[in-house]
């Protein structure tokens, strides 16, 4: 423990426990404590810890071909190919695999360019693409700030955020109509003949999970196809089942240029990652040579994985179990602990993602936390997580936000054990409210 170095760490301030094991949406430690697992880890373990079919898919595979370079055909990967595009939309038909989220960003952009021509490229504040070069440099929010500056040519722009409407507006349609509106004239005057792509989190993960309002993507979609800009849909996060569709976009009826995806695609037991693109896109390189690739990428054990998880998902009716029990029995839930908790500002979502927004006061809507708060000033949330944790149920937490992100075979007591945890640590919050 003493020699590794961790990601997005003060390291003398860490004091990680050590995971001896783990069941379905459940994990322990050496000392004995066990954790409902409502983060799926980084909001990639999909299927829970140690799903028997996944495990059993790498030993299979394992034993016919460990590893195979990128450049050759192989059963599983062309097998998890076809799977992927015939549950994406649109003309979407063929995947470039990386081995995570981050590098599938990177070729996505860089895709964009070499299909347009041009460099710029358009993200939103409020989102979170990954911790490598391009990556990074499009994300929207503070991880980014010490890498500042980034070697991408970014311009960025605000998406419909309702809560706390960058306009003022009230209602879900004035929200939408103002956020598209804005889009529109960012791509005017930065001159869009010069940007190459826009990248978009289909529901915004880290970052809230904040939830377009019905038409803000058909919008996006349209002033992308307007203007020649390819659009991005990032499902690093949302895609493979989290808020109950294949693809957080599929719910809108919207078909991108090109989707990023990782995690759970196979919940990570090896890590993977990918591009799905239009056969337009695709096409151009079938004469010219596509400047980019990774000697893991598609890895055999990786997509082996991928086709259980895909199996896994059809034989369960895994999606059917996301959209009922994360809305009759998470979100109902949680609805009902922010109708008990004042500190609760807003709870939105879908299938099995929500965030519960933490506010001091919901009149003024001021967060429990400021933004970007470190040390003390972010004490009221560590105490929080503390007590989250004390009582067994591991968050994923964001900001002045719980985020719930169950794995997405968690039963629906289960869920309910969490949401009756989340109901005690929640007077936590409530102790930290103006008076
Ligand atoms: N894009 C989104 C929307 C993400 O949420 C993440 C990771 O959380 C990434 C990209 C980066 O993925 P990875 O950590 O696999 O590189």
């Amino acid at each position: 423990m003493d020699h590794v170095f961790y990601p997005w760490s003060a390291q003398a301030e860490l004091a990680p426990i050590t995971v001896k094991g783990g069941s379905g949406a459940w994990f322990w430690d050496d000392a004995g404590n066990r954790y409902l697992d409502f983060s799926s880890q980084f909001v990639n373990l999909n299927l829970g810890h140690q799903h028997p079919d996944l495990v059993a898919a790498i030993v299979d595979q394992a034993h016919t071909l460990a590893t195979i370079s990128p450049t050759v055909a192989n059963d599983k990967r062309s097998r998890l190919a076809q799977l992927i595009v015939e549950r994406s939309p649109g003309d979407l038909n063929r995947v470039f695999f990386t081995t995570g989220g981050a590098e599938a960003v990177e070729h996505a952009v860089r895709l964009a360019k070499q299909h347009t021509g041009r460099t710029k490229m358009l993200a939103a504040y409020r989102s979170y693409h990954g911790g490598t070069g391009v990556a990074i440099g499009l994300t929207g929010e503070p991880r980014r700030w010490d890498a500042e500056p980034t070697n991408v040519d970014v311009v960025r722009f605000f998406g419909p955020y309702l809560y706390r409407s960058p306009w003022g507006a009230s209602t879900l349609e004035a929200e939408c109509a103002a956020a598209l509106s804005h889009l529109e004239q960012v791509i005017e005057l930065e001159g869009p003949q010069n940007i190459a792509g826009l990248i978009l989190e289909s529901v915004t993960g880290t970052n809230g999970v904040l939830v377009p309002p019905p038409g803000y993507l058909a919008g996006v979609r349209e002033l992308c196809t307007r203007h020649g800009i390819v659009y991005i849909a990032d499902e690093v996060m949302v895609g493979f089942g989290r808020v109950g569709e294949w693809f957080g976009i599929n719910a809108f009826g919207v078909a991108p240029d090109l989707i990023t995806f990782a995690k759970g695609v196979n919940s990570g037991y090896v890590p993977l990652g990918g591009v799905v693109m239009s056969e337009r896109i695709a096409e151009r390189f079938d004469h010219r040579v596509y400047p980019g690739g990774l000697t893991y990428a598609g890895h055999p054990l990786a997509c082996a994985v991928g086709v259980a998880t895909i199996e896994v998902f059809e034989r369960d009716a895994i999606l059917d179990h996301v959209r009922t029990v994360g809305a009759e029995v998470l979100g109902a839930g949680l609805a009902r602990l922010a109708d008990k908790h004042s500190s609760v500002g807003e709870v939105r979502g879908g299938g099995f993602f929500w965030a519960v927004e933490l506010v001091r006061n919901p009149d003024t809507r001021e967060a429990l936390i400021p933004f970007a708060a470190t040390g003390t000033a972010a004490a009221p949330m560590a105490a929080v997580v503390r007590e989250s944790k004390r009582r067994g149920l591991w968050p994923f937490v964001a900001a002045n936000r719980l985020q719930m992100a169950p794995p997405l075979i968690t039963t629906a007591d289960e869920i309910r054990t969490g949401l009756d945890i989340l109901d005690g640590v929640l007077d936590v919050a409530d102790s930290y409210m103006d008076r």
